[in-house]
């Protein structure tokens, strides 16, 4: 399948032509048909799949065929830098229309905002509070709306917006046209999508498996030698341009305190960053400034930078989603990538759950020549105090790494599935 089977402006032909793109991903191939028909539409994609194009070219056909004025499609984005990726990829495919897009979000000056609504913007691309700030002081006017776009739902409802993306809601016409786009589809997400979406489609894609061109790997480790086994990794290997994930932002900032005292072009990228530190961050990772961005899950959001080789678990995610989409910033579209996952023994009931989400069990590495003290990577994580010989079994992995406070005594033979399942059971997912 090609572009040129879906009926578009010339105009936006050539801006696909521009990003480079020559053939539609699976999720534009499915929702850029109906978006262009004017239904209404459920997007289940995570990031790195192409929804932006898949929802931004055919509001772009719409807004370039019936030319009119005013803010005529809101997309609303969890984090600053996804409602800027939107925007800029919003300008490339619009490169040679008349629409024109803007981007809000707090964390900097509103005077720039401000102006290109006033200039004439019909596309705005914006996180829910400073647009709710600026819609307050009637700076911005969004009875016009014909198309409402609300990308990553599920991060925004964990992100608590919520409550402003129902207020943002009241103050558009009733009558336009929807999409919204979640990696997960949990109950509340569908509720919310039940009460703002008419009659609409669905199109899902990938759910919640990283793209196949990504490799895994699991790096069994105790806690106090994390930093050595990193360091040491990072010697060994030429890790080209590489993301690091920490749990918290001020894991992230010491981390990236420390490489960077061992010489390594490194920046931290995370929520207590101002926009213009976080901006520079990732400006710096992408022209190369810097090779390492030390990140936590939050403020990775929205990272669009080609040629990542490597993601590395410094701390295991909390979720199988997070993995999914922390993973999912290498090996984007066709491209090959690895996942380095560090973990620790506590980690093996996440491993577990990722390990479902992959339909495949991780590889497990020991990073030859490290001084792994008495501690063996090969071995499984041995039980709670049920004081069994670590073994490479797989059902005696799985059994044991069952047998958890309130779990004692399973029996042998009990299948993987249902293991897994009262893995997340316990953990309420
Ligand atoms: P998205 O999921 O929209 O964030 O897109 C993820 C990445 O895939 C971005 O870097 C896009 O530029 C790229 N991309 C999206 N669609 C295509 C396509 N049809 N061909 C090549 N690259 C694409």
């Amino acid at each position: 399948m090609s572009f040129e089977s879906f009926v578009l402006d010339a105009r936006i032909h050539a801006g696909i032509q521009s990003a480079s793109y020559t053939a539609p991903t699976p999720i534009q191939q499915q929702a850029i048909p109906p978006i262009l028909s004017g239904r209404d539409l459920i997007g289940i994609a995570q990031t790195g799949t192409g929804k932006t194009a898949a929802f931004m070219l055919p509001i772009l056909q719409r807004l370039t065929v019936h030319p009119g004025r005013g803010v005529r499609a809101l997309i609303l984005a969890p984090t600053r830098e996804l409602a800027e990726q939107i925007h800029q990829a919003t300008r490339q495919f619009g490169s040679c229309t008349p629409v024109r897009s803007v981007a809000i979000y707090g964390g900097v000056s509103k005077k720039r905002q401000v102006e290109a609504l006033r200039r004439g913007a019909n596309i705005v691309v914006a996180c829910p509070g400073r647009l709710l700030d600026l819609a307050g002081e009637r700076s911005i006017n969004l009875s016009q709306v014909e198309v409402l776009v609300l990308d990553e739902a599920d991060r925004m409802c964990d992100m608590g917006f919520l409550p402003d993306i129902r207020r943002i809601i009241k103050l558009l016409p009733m009558r336009r046209q929807t999409m919204f786009f979640s990696a997960t589809m949990p109950d509340d997400i569908r509720k919310l999508a039940d009460s703002i979406l008419h009659d609409p489609i669905t199109v899902q894609v990938g759910v919640e498996a990283p793209p196949k061109t990504i490799s895994h790997a699991l790096y069994p480790i105790d806690g106090g030698r994390k930093k050595q086994l990193l360091l040491a990794m990072l010697k060994q290997r030429a890790t080209g341009r590489a993301l690091i994930f920490t749990r918290t932002k001020y894991r992230a900032r010491s981390l990236a305190g420390d490489l960077s005292k061992k010489g390594y072009r490194v920046s931290a990228l995370q929520g207590n960053m101002t926009q213009n530190r976080r901006q520079n961050a990732i400006d710096g990772f992408r022209t190369g400034r810097y090779d390492i961005l030390v990140a936590t899950d939050v403020a990775s959001r929205g990272i669009d930078v080609a040629d990542i080789g490597h993601v590395i678990n410094y701390d295991m995610p909390d979720t199988a989603d997070a993995y999914t989409h922390r993973v999912g910033r290498t090996g984007r579209v066709d491209q090959a990538g690895e996942a380095l996952t560090f973990a620790l023994p506590q980690d093996e009931g996440m491993v577990l759950r990722i390990e479902r989400v992959l339909g495949n069990t991780l590889e497990r590495r020991r990073l030859e020549g490290f001084n792994y003290g008495t501690f063996n990577p090969e071995a499984r994580p041995k039980s709670n105090g049920n004081g069994k010989a670590p073994s490479n079994d797989n059902h005696r992995r799985l059994r044991n790494a069952d047998r958890k406070p309130g779990n004692a005594g399973r029996r042998p033979g009990t299948t993987r599935r249902k293991l897994q399942a009262a893995g997340q059971r316990r953990s309420g997912r």
